[in-house]
């Protein structure tokens, strides 16, 4: 599968899952923008990119600005065009029971997971519309599907992502665009890293693979979704997590 000639443009693509995409979709032969929130992120980005023959860069990028996001498009745009393949995979978590919980835990993860993906989505879409030809995938997680305790904030936007890639996907099929959502259980990662190790047993035991994801297996789903594989999958949510969740 070669996406040669495909402007790919991935959030969050300095470290674990995304940085795994960005690379994979580039290796495939897209020209790759991949974000991080900080300058030194996005040179490391361009770094990597060049040490594995990947046409792409790392561009700065706070998905929970209205006005960086507009001025990324511009920059992208200039640079190298509209992008027709958009992943929405910056996230983050801010765990805490809700009797806890403060307020801006819950708006920051909603903001940074949900009202992200509406941002982005929203300029991506005139150029895919004009191109009559776009992918978009979302990274949702198993815990929108399952829930998880000490997460309601980051369940609530994981769920909400997946209506919203529901509802988008009806709206732009006819403009031959797909919209997915791939929801992963838990993968080795910076932000698993955290976990204690008493709960990172307990999750083992349940899991029928008996190990946690690598970000290049969430990588591959992406790149099975926006390839030729992908064209007929439209408003789904593919579950990626050694049967930690069965539908
Ligand atoms: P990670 O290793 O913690 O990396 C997070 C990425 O998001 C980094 O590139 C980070 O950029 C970027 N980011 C954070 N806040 C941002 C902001 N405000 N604006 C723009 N970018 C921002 O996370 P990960 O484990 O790879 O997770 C990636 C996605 O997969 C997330 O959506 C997460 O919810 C989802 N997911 C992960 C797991 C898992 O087990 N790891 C499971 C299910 C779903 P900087 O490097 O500049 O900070």
């Amino acid at each position: 599968m070669s996406l040669a000639g495909k402007i790919a443009l991935v959030t969050g693509g300095s470290r674990g899952i995304g940085a795994a995409i960005a690379d994979a979709l580039g290796e495939r032969g897209a020209s790759v923008v991949a974000t991080a929130t900080t300058p030194e992120g996005a040179e490391s980005i361009t770094e990597r990119f060049a040490t594995r023959g990947v046409e792409g860069v790392g561009m700065v990028l706070d998905v929970r600005s209205a006005d960086a996001v507009a001025a990324l498009f511009e920059a992208v745009g200039e640079r190298f065009g509209a992008p027709t393949i958009l992943v929405n995979n910056a996230g983050i978590t801010r765990d805490n029971l809700l009797l806890r919980m403060k307020d801006e835990e819950w708006q920051e993860v909603v903001d940074t997971n949900l009202n992200s993906v509406y941002r982005l989505c929203r300029h991506a879409v005139r150029g895919m519309a004009r191109a009559r030809w776009g992918r978009i995938v979302n990274i949702g997680s198993v815990v929108g599907a399952m829930g998880n305790v000490g997460q309601s904030n980051y369940a609530a936007a994981k769920a909400g992502l997946e209506g919203f890639t529901r509802a988008l996907a009806r709206e732009l099929g006819s403009r031959n665009i797909t919209v997915n959502t791939v929801a992963p259980g838990f993968v080795e990662t910076d932000m698993t890293a955290k976990l204690p190790a008493e709960q990172r047993q307990a999750l083992l035991s349940r899991i029928p693979l008996e190990r946690f994801g690598r970000a290049e297996e969430i990588a591959e789903v992406v790149c099975f979704l926006v390839g030729d594989g992908g064209a007929y999958i439209t408003g789904e949510t593919i579950h990626v997590n050694g049967g930690l969740y069965m539908a």
